[in-house]
């Protein structure tokens, strides 16, 4: 699965003209193929049928120490192969747009990478409907300033663009010690004072009862999967789950036609290291729900991956980043099942209002209760604020 690198490899780019006029062709994805934005053409996409392999990860990250290091820090160099203009590309950019005719830019960075992406899900979800899904998600925030309702308008800054993950398969067997506490009540006498005299009363307290126990727990995971990019914060690339990984389609560059794509900024054992705390989290649920009883405790836990493998793949999202306030929020949006999840800003002037607005009905409803009136009977009309 680790390349090597040839000698005298180029960094070049493509993209693919129309059979029809030559124009370049992009993904469509109502249409799951090229299509041509001149004359409609149709160009299908036919991925072979080969099953989507998992690596061994111990054997990967072995061959990954030796493998000789590519500087691509340096901006590089792309040349459009539409309109022929040079451009700087961004060193984790795969592909992108031409900055001067917008034709779609396919490069060949993977090979300067030890690894390359096998599958990806294409994209099924299109601009139109991203904004849809977007517009409604605006429509449902509270107190959403106004400037967010007017970004929807804007196409230009949704992007398509395939984002790098690592899925991890592991399974795990993990030896813990801890203690289980198991509630009893004990009878205890106090005093209390009734109309000023002491009185012996009896109550029952709970109390703890903690008994040692170890025991082994074996759990199996598959498909754990850590978001390989910086570009937006991992927390948003990972909370755009569940995806339908059981459609990956043998990697292509044809499907990243007309979108932006990243290699992985986050290695490997890096990205393992983010998944071991997640099934580290599962594991310490099933050791508590095996130590029983009420109350848990983990004194000791040892967790052993065993047959640890791991997949690269590539993940549709729409994104983009909007300012307010001198500020930068980020959404996403899972381009196979259409969830959003993202940063989102308040707008101070609707709280206020809403505030005042809350204080004026108080003040109403205390000026009535005063007057000693009956306040069901009020209609308060809300205006749109
Ligand atoms: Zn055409
Ligand atoms: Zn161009």
């Amino acid at each position: 699965m680790i390349k090597k690198l040839k000698e005298g490899e180029r960094f070049t780019q493509k993209s693919f003209p129309c059979s029809q006029c030559g124009a370049s062709l992009v993904f469509c994805a109502d249409e799951n193929a090229l299509r041509c934005e001149y004359c409609n053409t149709i160009n299908h996409i036919y991925p072979p049928k080969l099953p989507i392999y998992e690596h061994s990860l111990d054997d990967a990250l072995k061959s990954l120490e030796t493998s000789p290091k590519v500087d691509l820090s340096k901006d590089l160099k792309a040349k459009c192969p539409s309109c022929g203009a040079d451009f700087e590309i961004d060193s984790h950019i795969r592909s992108t747009k031409c900055p001067f005719c917008a034709s779609p830019v396919v490069t060949n960075l993977d090979i300067f990478m030890p690894l390359a992406p096998e599958s990806l899900l294409p994209f099924s979800i299109n601009q139109k409907e991203a904004k849809i899904v977007f517009k409604k998600w605006v429509g449902s925030l509270w107190f959403a300033p106004n400037s967010l309702k007017k970004f929807t308008e804007a196409d230009s800054r949704f992007t398509g663009i395939y984002l790098p993950y690592w899925t991890y398969d592991s399974q795990t067997h993990s030896r813990f010690q801890g203690l289980r506490g198991d509630t009893y009540y004990e009878r205890v006498s106090r005093t209390v004072y009734v109309n000023g005299r002491a009185q012996r009363r009896d109550e029952m307290v709970p109390r703890i009862r903690w008994t040692p126990v170890s025991g082994e727990v074996q759990r199996d995971f598959n498909d754990v999967l850590i978001g390989a990019t910086r570009t937006i914060p991992r927390k948003l690339a990972d909370s755009l789950e569940p995806w339908d990984l059981q459609n990956l389609k043998v990697y292509d560059d044809k499907f990243l036609s007309g979108f932006e794509s990243e290699v992985y900024q986050v290695a490997l054992d890096d990205g393992f290291s983010y998944a071991k705390e997640y099934m580290s989290y599962e594991i310490q649920e099933a050791v508590r729900y095996k130590i029983g009883g009420d109350k848990q405790q983990i004194t000791d836990l040892k967790i052993y991956h065993d047959k640890s493998t791991f997949k690269y793949i590539l993940l549709p999202i729409w994104t983009a980043h909007f300012r307010h306030k001198s500020k930068e929020y980020r959404f996403a949006i899972n381009a196979r099942s259409g969830a959003i999840k993202g940063e989102r800003p308040y707008s101070k002037t609707k709280i206020i209002l809403a505030i005042l607005l809350g204080l004026s009905i108080l003040g109403i409803f205390l000026f009535v209760a005063e007057q000693g009136g009956q306040f069901n009977q009020i209609y308060i009309e809300l205006g749109n604020f």
